[in-house]
């Protein structure tokens, strides 16, 4: 007979939907025998009905009538009338918590005639005229947001005009408090305050179905994807009283520390309180810890039932209980919100204590939880100081402090002489890297999500924003302007890179690292994980941090980067300047000399972990400098004339430099390159092996293979140049020759390129600007505008294009394994740290995935998470993935 509402102990948990989270959780503790205050719920139902026919129905009318005489007969009160009255709260609860929606209501069934039992009956007029003021109050701002102050003032009038405190009120003080407050109502609600309870009662329902649709409830749905058509449920529930008396009172608890996850009670109580009193502010509230002195027996009790919730919810929970009279009453619980140190603390605790499953402790930790952990970040505190200046894109996370440099060189200067440096530039190039390695931040003004400043960035794990529009950088003048100001260099600026913001000045910051349980949450991950996750890196540090973090080795070692140290680039640029045989050959062997030191560094740090490395990749001309003055300097250091270099370098200059002379088109036309590297890279192998009784199995890799001759050329070229070693030393090892996979025709051709290649890498940034066609220097010219405008669901060099690019990859892994069933396959390059990406990916023919050793942990987890759900659903089976973070 039933069908809109719900007593608590028909309810339970599951039944959020119908009930609310708090409605479900109240018929929860019930079931489990804990002391919950009777009471039953309004469901959903109802209110999305109300929020049609835009009044309560006859039924629902006729349902809570029932309800409420149902809650006498429990409770041994009546409602609106006799000795005992009963008092019920009226309490919002939607199915998603959800700020902005209706306050409660508390002591609703207080009129004039009521309140005088209360006060006969527990002879405290304070406590009975009290609990009413606070109804006309909570019901007048609630129901018709009547403010608040409004109503204190009109208590204040009388303490002022008596000379005494409401502690002190007589009854006749108490009734021209109340005629006060009633005055107040009723100028401001348009309408006396309603004496009929049932009255009191059916206004309260309605005002929270109603506040469904308030403006800030809405707002609020928008930022966090809760559908509009849920409704919200409302629990009508028996008064308990914390202002009853001295041994009364009210607290909210977590069951664990919601800051850091460390075991034990946490939270406040305050004595001779009621509600929202604790979290007003008003009044002190004491920690928990001091009720175990205080009211030893409370506590005990508490610390029982905190246990019995985290045993049955499998979670740390957030409790609001009240104290009457010592007698303990639970008013709520739910999965506590928590940092993201503390989720992480809290999973591993959980499943050591054998609360939740290992496949459980891996679902509750996001992703987002990692970043933030890894990544230093202003404290907010001191953030709350400053106002930022300027924003842009937030192109990789982390914060940072240091003084404006407008040139890598400058950059470079300032570092030497122990400066914190942030590099502000309108853009960024490959000379700048040694620039950027040595800067806190790097800023640009132009450019997007995948330029060049943002792609080396974020491999390199420094806080970085770009297209910061607000900035007009003029890197010769070395100023910026901005609305309202200009920097100069040496100014102190402090950057954001996890929402783009600029500031003026010095904001402290917290360190971020992976802690001790966060490793061992993370070494359960790759149990379950399917793709191994490999780390981005060629510098010794970056190798480091890749192990460190829990990369199985180095997938992508890029080259190139090694070449723009000063004493380098002058060789490679002599090199790329040579006029005959000879030049070339003096060079190259200094230039071999330095790569081998490189790669012993690099095998030394890795031992017997893999490491692909992948020969020489960008165009030539990128090594050569554009501007005159430079020009110049590197005339008169190589010794040549002006012109005749100024002419060799337009030369070499290309109309689209991305799809010219480069990778292994440059192993065609200079194959003195690659056979140079292969020889510094298998001599390295072969001395760290000695060295270091390891057995090195280096990897190398071909970049920007298109057709099948050349991959057969070039590995032609690598096997000839290590046997020569082989054959020079005396001394044999095992290497791999593989290629990227990075051109849609290689993708098309993968079978053929399989029988030559010991593995495949996908390069996925050169795949999909060759796929799509979209430059990716110049992509953040109209990509944003696409996203605007729905062409495209994600920036694909950003979040993997499954159905085309996902589409190629799938055929040439799957191609490539048919051909050659030892051929190992993995993915490197910006998606291989993406969570949309890898869930892709996981379901491809691919053996691993390699990103920036700062994303390696992130990756693992996303590995080990998107294998678990992906397990589920074949099994038909849900997995739930928890969002729990403050
Ligand atoms: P919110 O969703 O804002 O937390 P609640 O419905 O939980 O609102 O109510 C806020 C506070 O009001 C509770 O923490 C509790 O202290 C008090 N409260 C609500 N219902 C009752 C009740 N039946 N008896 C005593 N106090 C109550
Ligand atoms: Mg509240
Ligand atoms: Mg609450």
């Amino acid at each position: 007979m039933f069908n809109l509402t719900y007593a608590f102990a028909e309810g339970n948990k599951d039944l959020r939907d119908i009930l609310g989270g708090k409605g479900a959780n109240l018929s929860e503790m019930t079931n489990l025998g804990l002391p919950v205050p009777q009471g039953f719920v309004v469901s959903t139902v109802a209110c999305r009905a109300y929020l049609k026919a835009h009044e309560l129905t006859d039924d629902l009318v006729t349902e809570i009538r029932s309800r409420v005489s149902d809650l006498e007969t429990v409770t041994g009160k009546t409602f609106g009338h006799g000795a005992d009255p009963l008092l019920v709260s009226v309490r919002s609860g939607a199915k998603f918590s959800m700020p902005g929606m209706m306050d409660t209501i508390l002591n609703l069934g207080l009129n004039d005639v009521t309140v005088q039992r209360v006060a006969q009956r527990t002879e405290n007029l304070a406590f009975a005229y009290g609990s009413y003021r606070r109804l006309i109050q909570m019901f007048g701002n609630v129901v018709f947001e009547i403010d608040i102050k409004d109503f204190n003032e009109a208590s204040h009038k009388v303490e002022n005009v008596r000379g005494y405190g409401s502690a002190n009120f007589t009854r006749q003080d108490w009734l021209l408090v109340i005629e006060q407050y009633k005055q107040v109502f009723q100028a401001q609600a348009g309408q006396e305050f309603p004496q009929d309870v049932y009255d009191q009662l059916f206004i309260a329902v309605e005002a929270v179905f109603k506040s469904w649709d308030n403006d800030r409830a809405k707002v609020y749905r928008q930022l966090h994807n809760i559908p509009d058509d849920l409704g919200t449920a409302v629990n009508i529930q028996q008064m308990v009283f914390g202002n009853y008396s001295k041994d009364s009172g009210t607290g909210v608890m977590f069951t664990r520390n919601p800051a850091t996850g460390a075991p034990g009670l946490f939270g406040e109580y305050l004595s001779q309180a009621q509600g929202e009193d604790i979290v007003s502010g008003a009044r002190t509230p004491d920690p928990i810890a001091n009720l175990e002195a205080s009211k030893p027996q409370v506590y005990q009790q508490l610390k029982t039932i905190a246990e019995k919730l985290e045993k049955h919810y499998q979670d740390m929970q957030d409790v609001e209980f009240t104290v009457e009279d010592n007698h303990l009453y639970m008013l709520q619980t739910r999965n506590g919100k928590r940092t993201p140190n503390a989720a992480v603390n809290i999973a591993y605790d959980l499943y050591e204590e054998k609360l939740i499953s290992a496949q459980e402790m891996i679902s509750r930790i996001e992703p987002g939880m990692i970043e933030q952990l890894l990544h230093p970040s202003f404290l907010a505190s001191d953030l709350a100081k400053h106002d930022s200046i300027a924003s842009g894109l937030p192109a990789s996370p982390g914060a940072a402090t240091g003084e404006v440099i407008f040139t890598a060189q400058g950059a470079k200067v300032a570092a030497e002489k122990g400066h914190h440096v942030v590099l502000l530039r309108n853009e960024t190039s490959p000379e700048d890297i040694v620039g950027m390695t040595v800067s806190e931040a790097v800023v640009t003004s132009r450019g997007g999500m995948t330029s060049h400043a943002a792609v080396v960035a974020r491999g390199m794990g420094t806080c970085c924003v770009v297209g910061c529009q607000d900035l007009q950088v003029d890197e010769a003048g070395a100023v910026a302007h901005y609305a309202g100001g200009v920097l100069k260099e040496g100014d102190i600026i402090s950057v954001d890179g996890t929402n783009g913001k600029i500031y003026l000045g010095t904001i402290k910051t917290t360190a971020g690292s992976v802690s001790d349980k966060l490793n061992k949450i993370l070494a359960v991950c790759d149990k379950y994980a399917r793709l191994q996750v490999f780390g981005n890196g060629e510098t010794v540090k970056d190798i480091r941090e890749a192990i460190v973090k829990g990369a199985r080795g180095i997938g992508l070692a890029r080259t190139e980067h090694m070449f723009f140290q000063p004493d380098r680039l002058k060789a490679m640029r002599q090199l790329i300047l040579a006029e005959n045989d000879a030049d070339i050959t003096s060079t190259l062997a200094y230039i071999k000399g330095e790569q081998k030191g490189d790669f012993v560094a690099m095998f030394e740090t890795l031992l017997d972990k893999p490491c692909t490395i992948r020969l020489l990749d960008p165009p030539l001309h990128e090594f050569l400098p554009t501007k005159e003055a430079d020009l110049q300097q590197l005339a008169q250091s190589i010794h040549k004339d002006y012109n005749w270099v100024a002419a060799k370098a337009a030369a070499l200059r290309e109309v689209n430099p991305m799809l010219g002379l480069r990778g292994v088109r440059l192993a065609v036309t200079l194959p003195q390159i690659y056979q140079m590297q292969v020889e510094a890279i298998i001599e390295a192998a072969i001395l760290v092996s000695e060295a270091h009784q390891v057995n090195i199995i280096p990897e190398i890799m071909i970049p920007l293979i298109g057709v099948t001759p050349e991959l057969e050329m070039a590995k032609k070229l690598c096997v000839d140049a290590a046997e020569g070693i082989f054959e020079k030393t005396g001394k044999r090892l095992d290497y791999k020759v593989g290629t990227m996979i990075e051109m849609p025709r290689a993708c098309l051709i993968a079978d053929e390129l399989a029988q030559d290649a010991d593995f495949f890498s996908f390069g996925t940034n050169d795949l999909t600007q060759l796929t799509f066609g979209y430059s990716r220097d110049d992509a953040h010219k109209f990509l944003p505008t696409y996203l605007e405008d729905h062409l495209l669901p994600n920036d694909p060099f950003q979040v993997l294009d499954t159905k085309g690019v996902g589409a190629l990859m799938n055929m040439a892994a799957t191609k490539g394994k048919a051909a050659n069933p030892k051929l190992k396959v993995g993915v490197c390059g910006e998606v291989g740290g993406n969570a949309e990406s890898i869930e892709f990916i996981n379901t491809l023919p691919v053996d691993y995935v390699s990103c920036s050793p700062f994303r390696v942990p992130q990756a693992r987890l996303i590995c080990a998470q998107t294998q678990l759900r992906q397990e589920a659903e074949k099994n038909g089976v849900e997995y739930k993935a928890s969002s729990v973070t403050a």
